[in-house]
């Protein structure tokens, strides 16, 4: 693979964050971004796309809200419906919840893939090494050589085993783009994404609008309530879902919650 490298040294200041810290965890979450950075998961472009992400958490509340757990009621049973699940992995999932993406693989039976917007073959094995290390045996998309049609670039690569030949793909923190050609490929695709206005919001089949932090550990859990369920009841949890709709309850969320901010800061009561 020719792809444009070039190496990000990283000089990483520890400074102790006391646990009486308002933003404790976010300030963990951040930790682990720039570990990720340093061990070569995340690209400099992934910490931008993080701290977009960390600005809808803040118009959101920083809660999984009910729109959310409609949206993962209605992933849980889509993953327990597939032929073929596959949970894809980019570099920010891996730095933020490699063990999660493994407990959930393991819960569903999905297969996690390597996948790489800035794709490279040192980036692909830096990822797999952080899935192998949360317990992961089996990981496609290193030396991926099939393609999603429709996409261009390094971007476009998919196992011949994993995505391409998958009915449904679970992915997070991603672009637009490539849910978009995912769905034109006729594939369920599950978002997680912070961002309501995101196009991979707009594009996906069923959109987790929460952090992928948190939403990953409920999804596994909602797939462990769910798993005995009938096929019947599955199929209704999964078809009475729509998309558009939690959209809009996610943006009237976040416009409601702003309209109660305003007013009391404009009425003296915050
Ligand atoms: P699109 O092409 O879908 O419009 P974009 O250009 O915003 O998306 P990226 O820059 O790749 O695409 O960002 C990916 C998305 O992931 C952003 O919408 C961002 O809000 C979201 N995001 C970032 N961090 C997290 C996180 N921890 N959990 C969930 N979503 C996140």
């Amino acid at each position: 693979m020719k792809t444009e490298t070039s190496q990000v040294k990283v000089t990483i200041v520890r400074v102790p964050v006391p646990r009486s810290h308002p933003r404790f965890e976010l300030l963990m979450v951040r930790e682990r971004m720039v570990e990720g950075l340093a061990k070569g998961l995340v690209v400099p472009e992934g910490l931008i796309s993080h701290g977009r992400g960390e600005c809808f958490d803040y118009l959101i509340g920083e809660k999984t809200e009910v729109f959310a757990l409609k949206a993962i009621r209605a992933a849980a049973a889509s993953l327990l419906l597939a032929g073929k699940p596959v949970i894809s992995v980019n570099g920010n999932l891996a730095a933020l919840c490699a063990h999660e993406l493994v407990e959930l693989s393991k819960a569903t039976g999905a297969l996690l893939e390597v996948n790489l917007f800035y794709r490279s073959r040192l980036r692909e094995q830096a990822v797999a090494s952080a899935l192998r290390a949360a317990g992961a045996s089996r990981i496609l998309g290193v030396n991926a050589s099939k393609r999603i049609p429709q996409l261009k670039g390094f971007r476009s690569l998919v196992d011949a085993k994993g995505i391409f030949e998958a009915d449904l793909v679970l992915l997070g923190i991603e672009d637009g783009d490539r849910v978009e050609a995912l769905r034109r490929a006729g594939k369920k695709v599950i978002v997680i994404d912070l961002n309501p206005l995101s196009r991979s919001a707009f594009k996906a089949s069923i959109t987790i609008i929460d952090n992928v932090v948190r939403a990953l550990p409920k999804l596994r859990l909602e797939v462990e309530k769910l798993r005995g369920a009938s096929k019947q009841r599955l199929h209704r949890e999964a078809s009475s879902y729509d998309n558009g709709k939690i959209l809009a309850e996610a943006l009237n969320h976040i416009r409601n919650r702003l309209g109660t901010l305003a007013s009391n800061l404009a009425s003296g009561r915050s």
